[in-house]
């Protein structure tokens, strides 16, 4: 299995920084991002806002959840881990939309001796974030996995997909609509379990 968001994580960052035991790190973290972000209403069902302005490359946290070794029959939400394993969030990440021009990503952490944490995904702002704006990533999924995409941004892929997958879907006829999806892309980030 691959990551279909890996063109968009980071391959490295520095050493995870030092933190006390592993329950307090923990609940100081979902403190934090409690403080950091708000679960609202979308067009598209629930999304992440700003609950204040957010520097750019800012670590907003880990994505909490329960992990499975192999996707489960409703992927709705799920992530793909680096171990091949999927994460299926919990609030508030859970609810984190897509946009071809996003403004947040996922990624992961190396050890400080080298080794990758294969189990745990992150969240980093882009760019700054207004307070009450949208938390958005960039779903990057394979070219079967795609489905029609009304961000709406300029520049949208009209597709839900890696962008070096896009070529993939141009005999596909390409969705008209510019305005925001009504309801059938919900929020997920399903594991590619056929790519080879
Ligand atoms: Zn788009």
């Amino acid at each position: 299995m691959t990551l279909p968001q890996d063109s968009n994580l980071l391959s490295e960052r520095p050493a995870k920084p030092k933190s006390g035991s592993g329950k307090t790190a923990r609940t100081t973290g979902a403190e934090r991002l409690r403080q950091l972000v708000r679960v609202d209403e979308t067009p598209v069902g629930r999304g992440v806002f700003a609950r204040r302005k957010l520097k750019a490359g800012m670590v907003l946290g880990e994505i909490q959840g329960e992990i499975f070794p192999v996707e489960p029959e409703d992927p709705s939400y799920c992530m793909e881990l680096p171990s091949g394993r999927v994460l299926e969030p919990t609030a508030p990440l859970r609810f984190l939309n897509h946009s071809c021009d996003p403004n947040c990503e996922l990624f992961y952490w190396f050890d400080e001796d080298g080794s990758l944490q294969e189990d745990r995904l992150w969240l980093q702002t882009i760019r700054s974030i207004n307070a009450g704006d949208e938390l958005l990533i960039d779903y990057c999924w394979p070219a079967d996995a795609a489905i029609p995409c009304r961000c709406g941004v300029p520049g949208c892929r009209g597709w839900i997909v890696d962008p070096e997958e896009l070529h993939l879907l141009a005999s596909r006829e390409r969705p008209q609509t510019t305005a925001r999806d009504t309801g059938e892309s919900v929020p997920q980030l399903p594991s590619d379990s056929s790519r080879s």
